[in-house]
């Protein structure tokens, strides 16, 4: 193991976290912990990490005896032409938050540590992997949910904690989790947005300042679908455009889709019912955002 030393030192008690960058040493580690009764707890994430990432770690910590955060920007998530080479980070300033949230260990792998060879073997999940972010980004959700595949089965028995502002992401996650009887449990953390309703993401720092200002768009129209429905709208159609014209104001939107489907389907009944979520994607530019909020029809 690799002790790692908060260049500051301003955290007590918690210099002790570990940094690990091989997958034999993550094992290692957590069999320990497993031998001696502990539970495990794990975050995945692709690094520059902020608030929203901070509440998952919070909640793993306050859950399990023993928390690992991951760090690894996913080459086999991106597409040609998406911004693989471009997406942020700072390895040093996760740390420190790591420390900040009493995160116990954080393995940040090399791509060869976690590729060594080039990959034959994939996970696909079906049905609810092809809608939505699936007819956007066709080949995202298997590059997703082959590396989570990878860490349950470097991390082993534990809970792992995903953000629902990936909405579709966890259940995609929970699907393929219970279909290859992966002994994991996938819980699902609240979004955490900005003061002004933007999700926070690793992606607003592409967002030129005036994107910036108009990227909380995407709450106001998530606020619009829910209000019509507030109002007893229940065609799903009607919902989808009083969503879309929020997003129509924006100047500098784009919209790439917009839905109000069956929390648990991801997909339309003719009329809405029951446990509703509305979901939309947004391009700002080069940047492209996610947001999601439901309510229940009673
Ligand atoms: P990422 O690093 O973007 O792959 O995200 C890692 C995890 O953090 C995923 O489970 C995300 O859903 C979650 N996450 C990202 N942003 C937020 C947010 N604003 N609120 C809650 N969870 C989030």
């Amino acid at each position: 193991m690799t002790p790692w030393s908060p260049k500051l030192g301003a955290w007590p008690g918690k210099a002790d976290m570990e940094l690990v960058t091989t997958i034999p040493e993550v094992r290692q580690r957590l069999d320990a912990v497993r031998r001696e009764g502990g539970t495990v707890g794990l975050v995945p994430t692709m690094g520059y990490l902020h608030e929203g990432h901070a509440s998952l770690m919070a909640s793993a910590v306050a859950d399990n005896d023993f928390t690992m955060v991951t760090i690894f920007v996913n080459p086999l998530q991106f597409a040609a032409g998406e911004d693989l080479e471009s997406y942020p980070r700072d390895l040093d300033r996760d740390l420190e938050i790591c420390v900040a949230e009493g995160v116990d260990l954080v393995l940040a792998p090399s791509v060869d540590e976690m590729y060594p060879t080039s990959i034959e073997t994939t996970v696909t999940v079906d049905r609810i992997a092809r809608l939505l972010e699936g007819g956007s980004r066709p080949e995202h959700f298997a590059g997703v949910a082959t590396v989570v595949a990878k860490l349950f089965s470097i991390a082993g028995s534990c809970r792992s904690y995903f953000g629902a502002k990936d909405w579709q992401q966890v259940a995609v996650v929970r699907k393929m989790a219970h279909d290859l009887s992966m002994p994991v449990e996938v819980v699902s953390c609240p979004i955490v947005r900005e003061h002004d309703g933007l999700a926070m993401s690793s992606r607003n720092v592409y967002l030129t300042p005036d994107e910036r200002i108009q990227a909380p768009a995407l709450r106001r129209a998530l606020d619009a679908g829910l209000t019509a429905i507030a109002s007893g709208e229940r065609d799903p159609t009607s919902v989808e455009a009083a969503m879309a014209a929020v997003i129509a104001d924006a100047s500098r939107a784009t919209l790439d889709y917009v839905a109000a489907v069956q929390a648990d389907t991801l997909t339309a009944d003719a009329l809405l019912h029951g446990e509703v979520r509305l979901l939309l994607a947004v391009h700002f530019g080069r940047t492209r955002l996610i947001d999601n909020d439901g309510t229940v029809i009673l």
